[in-house]
């Protein structure tokens, strides 16, 4: 760049400098041939009867006039006498100068000598009966500009000189805040010019920094929400394992045991029933997850459900279940509430709310179901979740009763899947509880 600055500027310079000097050459030349015709009008001014028509008279008026070439015609141009042509000379009448003269009084050319092979100003002028021409040899301007050359060179020297100091100091002055910009924008801080005409380039490497640091942003999130996703995977495998290790201890044991033989027919119907137990529980535990696990994939599309109809259907269904505990439903349902979504995931939402009022309710104990456009709410008068467990609730195989094998028997992923649908239709749902008095579970559409 710096190189290509000062190479241009080195060949404007020449061209200038040539430039300059053709022009000044020329303009030099005219104005010396100005001045000739000039000062040869004035010196016809001396030519008087003195002076005879013939060479004499010519060298003799020459001689007045330092040696200027003086040639004398009759009217019709042709030579009388001519200061520096010796003999016969042909006729000048078709010589411009002359032509001039015979026609119009006076003439002035400039041109080469073809008598002399000088570079000459003439000026001839009419006197009726004959015609007097004066001469000076004049410079050519390429004469001059050979003449002019040396101090040309000169300053043509001096200029390049110069132009290379100027290029120089100038490719300093403009790149250097170049420079600290670009040492700016690649340390990542906010760039700043104080020259107007470097702003908009500080502007786009701000814009161009500004993207760099969102995508770097955006990078590192995806790369938590990645390991994320692998610890909870991680986390979610050695659940199940968890899960699945109870059943299957327990269905080895007792078929270890009936193997072994021995037992009494009492002890064998207790194996048998524990082993149909598990499995049972074993089956159910693959169900809930393989059901878990698809919600990711679920990709369906949804369309309009009467949610009103499916929350009395499914309270019906459920209230055996209730019925054998003494716990009442209250329903506050109103009529045609229609929902964007599939009947499976509102059932897994309602079915889930409303199976852990019952499950985690108390004998004689009540639910009061709301459903209207804005949401569903299952009030339950159960054992409620202590506080230190509230925000618990919703994550994948918690449970309060640890012992899964326990009275309420679930594998803690009810909840989960409820969330998980939620978040997918972008609804919110959420829990408040006192612990003995009971829980509240909402979901906002
Ligand atoms: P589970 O299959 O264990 O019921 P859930 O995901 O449905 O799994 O519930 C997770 C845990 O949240 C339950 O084990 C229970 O301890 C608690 N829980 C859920 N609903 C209620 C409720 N209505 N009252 C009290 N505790 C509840």
């Amino acid at each position: 760049m710096k190189w290509r600055i000062w190479l241009l500027s080195f060949g404007i310079t020449i061209l200038s400098v040539l430039l300059f000097g053709i022009v000044s050459t020329q303009i030099y030349y005219n104005s010396s041939i100005d001045d000739s015709k000039e000062f040869l009008s004035v010196y016809m001014n001396a030519f008087d009867d003195s002076f005879t028509l013939d060479e004499a008279g010519a060298k003799a008026f020459s001689e007045k006039l330092n040696g200027a070439r003086v040639t004398i015609m009759d009217a019709q141009g042709n030579v009388l006498g001519d200061s520096e042509a010796e003999g016969d000379l042909e006729n000048h009448g078709e010589r411009e100068e002359i032509k001039d003269a015979i026609f119009h009084g006076e003439g002035f050319a400039v041109r080469s000598s073809s008598t002399l092979g000088k570079n000459m100003v003439y000026y001839c002028k009419n006197f009726e009966s004959f015609l007097v021409r004066i001469a000076v040899p004049t410079d050519s301007s390429w004469t001059i500009f050979v003449s002019t050359l040396p101090s040309f060179l000169q300053f043509a020297g001096i200029m390049v000189v110069l132009c290379v100091l100027v290029a120089f100091l100038s490719t300093h002055f403009i790149l250097s805040p170049v420079k600290s910009i670009a040492k700016e924008a690649s340390a990542g801080g906010e760039v700043k010019s104080k020259y107007s005409e470097l702003t908009p380039i500080a502007e786009i490497l701000n814009e161009r920094n500004r993207n760099i640091a969102r995508q770097m942003d955006e990078i590192k999130t995806e790369k938590e929400l990645v390991e994320r996703a692998q610890s909870s995977k991680d986390e979610f495998i050695s659940n199940v394992t968890h899960e699945m290790n109870t059943p299957l201890t327990s269905i080895r044991g007792y078929a270890e045991l009936l193997g072994a033989g021995g037992m009494t027919d009492e002890q064998k119907d207790v194996a048998y029933s524990t082993i149909l137990t598990q499995s049972e529980r074993l089956s159910s535990l693959i169900a809930c997850i393989i059901n878990y696990s698809k919600l990711d994939s679920d990709d369906l599309p949804a369309y309009e459900v009467d949610f009103s109809s499916l929350a009395r259907e499914m309270i019906f269904a459920l209230k055996p279940e209730a019925d054998k505990r003494n716990i009442t439903i209250i329903e506050h349902i109103d009529d045609n509430v229609m929902i964007m979504s599939r009947h499976e995931r509102l059932t897994e939402i309602f079915g889930n709310l409303v199976r852990n009022a019952i499950k985690y309710n108390k004998d004689g104990g009540s639910i009061t179901i709301t459903l209207n456009y804005r949401g569903l709410k299952v009030e339950d008068t159960g054992i409620g979740i202590a506080e230190e467990n509230m925000s618990k609730v919703f994550s994948r195989f918690f449970t309060v009763d640890k012992s899964h094998g326990g009275k309420n028997g679930g594998f803690g992923l009810g909840l989960a899947v409820a969330k998980k649908i939620c978040q997918k239709s972008g609804w919110k749902i959420g829990v408040t509880s006192a612990l003995g008095v009971g829980s509240t579970f909402t979901v906002e559409f």
